[in-house]
Formats: C-alpha cells, sequence, structure tokens
C-alpha cells in the first residue's frame, strides 16, 4: 500500500499538469472504486479550474474554483500516469504488471481527466480499493475521512510536546499508537518501525511512556524518515507479496524494515533484526539497541 511519501511524491508530480489548468473533461469507466463515484461526478468536474493540489494524511486534494475538493485516495494499487502536453512530468508511478499504452483505455484506466491543454492524466487501479469524493472546501476538516484526524507529521504543528500529550494514558504498545491516525496522521506499518528504529525506541513499549526524553527523539525521527523517503522520491511500489501479504517497496533503502535476520545498521551495534507480529502486521527492529 502507498504510504505517505508515495503519495507526496504523486502529489508533488500532480501538481505541475494540473494546478491553474481547467479539467477540460474527465470520463469515467464504472461506477465504483472501493465505493460508489460521487453523483454526476464527471460533469461536476468538467470545466473547472483546479486552484491547489495538495495532501492530508495519504489522500490527494485538488481544490476547484467552485469552492469543492476531489478527494483521491490512492488505496492499494492505485496509480496515475500523465500523457501529452506535460508527459515529461512524472508523477511518482507505481509500477504494476499491467500493459499501459497511454491512451487511457486500459482495462483498470477507470477515471481520465483531459485539461484545456489536451494533457491526459489517467487514473489506473486494478485492485480498485482507490476512492475518488467531492466535498465543500471550506467544510473538508468535517468530511468523515478527515474527522478526528490527527496531525500531519511533518507540520510544525506536530511537536514532542503534541505527541506526548496524544500519548498520555495509552496502553498499546508505542507501534500501534503510531498508527492510530487520531494520534499522528498518514503513518503506516514501514515508517513507524523505520522511525521507532531511529528513535532507539522498542515498538512494544507502552506508548504512555514515551514522554520528555523519548518524544523529543521520535518526533524528529518520524520527520526524518518521511523526508528521506520523500526526498528519494518515494519508494516504487511493485507488485509482489512477501508471505505476510504485505507489498514490497524497491529501491529504497530501509535500516530495519523487511531485513530479519540481518545486522542493526545502527553504530557500534551488534544486534541483529528480528521480526515480531503487532496487531496482525509484522514489526521489525533491534532488541538490542531499541529500549
Ligand atoms: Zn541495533
Amino acid at each position: 500500500m502507498p504510504e505517505l511519501p508515495e503519495v507526496e511524491t504523486v502529489r508533488r508530480g500532480l501538481e505541475p499538469a494540473l494546478k491553474g489548468h481547467a479539467l477540460a473533461r474527465v470520463t469515467v469507466r464504472r461506477g465504483d472504486l472501493r465505493v460508489a463515484f460521487p453523483l454526476r461526478f464527471a460533469e461536476r468536474l468538467a470545466d473547472r479550474h483546479v486552484v491547489r493540489v495538495h495532501r492530508r494524511a495519504k489522500y490527494l486534494l485538488l481544490d476547484l474554483e467552485n469552492g469543492e475538493t476531489l478527494i483521491m485516495h490512492l488505496g492499494m494499487s492505485g496509480r496515475f500516469t500523465i500523457h501529452g502536453a506535460n508527459a515529461a512530468v512524472k508523477p511518482g508511478r507505481f509500477h504494476l504488471n499491467t500493459p499501459e499504452d497511454g491512451s487511457g483505455n486500459g482495462k483498470h484506466d477507470h477515471v481520465v481527466f483531459e485539461t484545456e491543454e489536451g494533457t491526459r492524466i489517467v487514473f489506473t487501479d486494478h485492485r480498485r480499493f482507490g476512492l475518488m469524493a467531492l466535498e465543500n472546501t471550506t467544510t473538508l476538516d468535517r468530511a468523515p475521512m478527515f474527522l478526528g484526524l490527527g496531525p500531519e507529521p511533518l507540520d510544525d504543528s506536530f511537536t514532542p510536546a503534541t505527541l506526548s500529550s496524544a500519548l498520555k494514558g495509552k496502553r498499546t504498545p508505542i507501534k500501534a499508537a503510531l498508527l492510530d491516525q487520531h494520534v499522528v496522521a498518514g503513518l503506516g506499518n514501514i515508517y513507524v518501525c523505520e522511525a521507532l528504529f531511529r528513535a532507539r525506541i522498542s515498538p512494544k513499549r507502552l506508548a504512555k511512556s514515551v514522554q520528555a526524553e523519548r518524544a523529543s527523539r521520535l518526533v524528529p525521527a518520524i520527520k526524518a524518515v518521511l523526508a528521506a523517503a520523500i526526498k528519494a522520491g518515494g519508494s516504487s511500489l511493485r507488485d509482489y507479496a512477501r508471505a505476510d501479504g504485505e507489498l514490497g517497496y524497491f529501491q529504497h533503502h530501509f535500516a530495519v524494515y523487511d531485513r530479519e535476520g540481518k545486522p542493526c545498521p545502527g553504530k557500534d551495534c551488534k544486534g541483529k533484526i528480528k521480526r515480531i507480529m503487532q496487531s496482525g502486521r509484522s514489526t521489525f527492529y533491534c532488541p538490542s539497541c531499541q529500549h
């Protein structure tokens, strides 16, 4: 599943093709993805100018000049490709083993956006866990998917103080707490493992005990692993599944994720990376230097 850095990479790819441009035509090839498309979806988007391309958690947001926001989620396998006038722009592609000729007529090409300049942006999603919705821009925070969502990890508002306050009294392991979208938005399994390693905090530690000095290590660690992945252009997702069903990420070096049995990359640490199951997901960590 694409994580926050991948979604941010897609956002950066889409922005130059869409911001300031009008959607001349939108073609929707089916009635639903994970849920039904909004009523008269294509019609409501046609001729609208895109004024802003932003992101909240793992949702891509296109603010339109008529006061509505198009909300898009990549789900498990959603991806965008750009063809035509702005084809040089690459929107952080997620490679899957599906043929693609740029026509937008592929079996899994479900939505095609065409701008007035003739740029074609194709949304392809062979598993159809993606989502598209329309909400009023001014009340976006109250839309069902954003209600109660925690702070953006890369925002200045996400600080050791806000994190330790969100963790107060929580008796779950810190790993599970960081995956809780009310605590912090958009973090997934991979980057939580990586951030805990960087902060030298055990994934099994009770969340409520991550206060003061530990929170001061964890928050910069979260920001740093996300920033590094975004800088690397997001890791490319390939359509292969590990034994536990987790999708693999290529072209990105992880310190602990998917490195069971390998030597710990920590300075002066002789430990080996261990894999445990927590809430049904794999956790990778170094028992020697994460406490
Ligand atoms: Zn170690």
